[in-house]
């Protein structure tokens, strides 16, 4: 997701937050670089400020709706600035939160974006027998629990939000690594490892397909 935030302590103390509960974050600081990274990268969800310097978050907003950018957006904004939540969502935000908030109610906020994004209504995702609960950070196999880091859960919920699809290199380190990844390494085929060491060795079913020379895929078909 992309953090659009010009507080050096709102926007690490949400950034770590949100990094602890295994999503990608970019952070930005000023207008111009949010209009940019919204425009040229895949973001899921977008965390905007309405004050920042360069442009602020309502032109902003309103530039990347006019490009027919449908990521969905949550504006954060000064308390009692009704008008600003108004322009806001009059400029295609999805959603607003005043400062200041707490970081439980931002993390439900975004899920429920997701969640609505996905038009997926359903909190609990599925495949064969495996299952995730993305707000309780809970993974089951055959109802045992899996115990995986904050990196294999993102990457493994990546994986059951796109089933029976070809997730290649490259959108897996859009969707679940930070823009400072360095695609040139091996990083994720080892994560992938990690994680079929977790969910299929033990199992007769495998659940985590090498598309050979292009990526992988969550499938049992062959
Ligand atoms: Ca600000």
């Amino acid at each position: 997701m992309l953090l659009v935030e010009d507080e050096p302590k709102v926007a690490s103390f949400v950034s770590r937050g949100l990094k602890s509960e295994s999503y990608a974050v970019d952070v930005v600081t000023d207008g111009v670089d949010a209009e940019h990274r919204a425009r040229t990268e895949p973001y899921d969800v977008i965390v905007l400020d309405i004050v920042l310097p360069g442009k602020d978050g309502i032109e902003v907003l309103r530039s990347i709706r006019e490009r027919g950018i449908k990521t969905p957006v949550l504006l954060l904004s000064a308390r009692g600035r009704v008008q600003d939540r108004v322009s806001g969502l009059d400029a295609g935000a999805d959603d607003y939160l005043t400062k200041p908030f707490s970081f439980e109610e931002l993390l439900a906020r975004v899920r429920a974006l997701l969640r609505r994004q996905r038009g997926d209504l359903a909190t609990l995702l599925k495949f064969e027998d495996l299952e995730l609960d993305p707000a309780r950070h809970r993974v089951t196999r055959e109802q045992a629990d899996v115990e995986l880091t904050p990196k294999e859960f993102a990457l493994l919920e990546y994986f059951m939000r796109n089933p029976e699809r070809v997730l290649t290199r490259t959108m897996i380190a859009e969707h679940v690594w930070d823009h400072h990844f360095d695609t040139s390494t091996n990083v994720i085929d080892v994560y992938v490892k990690h994680l079929r060491d977790k969910i299929d060795k033990e199992h007769h079913t495998k659940l985590i397909q090498t598309v050979r020379g292009v990526g992988y895929r969550l499938s049992t078909k062959p």
